[in-house]
């Protein structure tokens, strides 16, 4: 359950390029969460620009973690992607299905409606990098250009998309990811949008030959590779983990679900993994932080 990312360079190094094939990840996602047509284009965009996004950190311990919030039926889109090529996501809503009146295409930016864009970057323990954007267009691709030219002042142009098929599992998805870097010049400028004139969708160039290294490869006629590799839909929930989030809540909370739950049963938004706490590890919590309680006040 594996895709594939590429990095490549053109231009003698003005442009950067970047893409992925989703396909396993967005299938996998559509059967873990049972996503409707809709709620599926949204999260597989999403998802696609995520792997992107972790393909551009340097560093072993980083990660990028981005929270799109909407005002209509999809009120929340998560997804926290790696370095290493691993990502995990979630959705509000995951029973959208929207068709445009008019284009007939599933509406992404309909069923997100108004809202913004935040992206925490984590660079390891000194570097922590936050940025908000408002939503423009909703259809999420757009929006993550609205985010590269004013957080991280880099022109920048995504063409993302999924392929969703009658039966609801996903016939393509992927995204590519242009960027201009410093020192790049008109030449430059003018050769990208001629390519981004003329370029198909990327779910159907990927649907009619679903090799994305060669789709970087026939953009530029000096496209040089320097990078494929493997990326995967992962989670890291653990019991520890789900123990700290459940350690964290009100000692109010805590208190009412001993007495009238007298257990928990917790579900990894993720990954959805359950993880169960009997009384015993209730009572131990509440033990714990009383503790930190007294140890506070005294
Ligand atoms: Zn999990």
């Amino acid at each position: 359950m594996t895709d594939i990312l590429v990095k490549a360079l053109a231009h003698q190094g003005n442009i950067r390029i970047m893409a992925v094939n989703t396909k396993e990840s967005v299938n996998h996602l559509v059967t873990l969460f049972d996503l409707y047509p809709t709620s599926a284009a949204a999260l597989g965009r999403f998802i696609s620009i995520g792997y992107i996004m972790g393909g551009m950190l340097k560093a072993k311990e980083e990660s990028i973690s981005a929270t799109l919030k909407g005002s209509n039926e999809i009120k929340q889109l998560v997804m926290v992607a790696r370095s290493d090529g691993t990502l995990k996501a979630t959705i509000s809503n995951p029973h959208v299905t929207m068709v445009h009146p008019i284009t007939g295409k599933l509406d992404v930016g309909g069923a997100i409606g108004e809202g913004t864009l935040s992206v925490v970057k984590n660079l390891g323990l000194k570097h922590n990098f936050a940025s908000t954007v408002d939503l423009t267009t909703s259809e999420i691709g757009d929006d993550f250009t609205t985010y590269f030219a004013t957080s991280e002042q880099t022109p920048t142009a995504i063409s993302v998309g999924v392929l969703v098929n009658e039966d609801g599992t996903v016939e393509s998805a992927g995204a590519l990811c242009i960027q201009l870097m410093p020192g790049h010049d008109e030449a430059d400028i003018l050769m990208v949008e001629h390519i981004l004139e003329n370029l198909k969708p990327i779910s159907t160039i990927l649907k009619e030959d679903g090799d994305v290294i060669s789709l970087v490869k026939m953009l530029f006629d000096d496209t040089s590779i320097l990078e494929t590799k493997e990326v995967k839909y992962e989670c890291d929930c653990s019991y520890e983990r789900m123990r700290k989030g459940l350690s964290l809540i009100d000692m109010v909370d805590l208190k009412d679900i001993i007495r009238e739950d007298q257990e928990a049963h917790i579900e990894c938004q993720f990954c959805r993994e359950q993880y169960h706490f009997t009384l015993d590890d209730l009572l131990e919590i509440k033990k714990e932080k009383e503790a930190v309680h007294e140890h506070r006040i005294h």
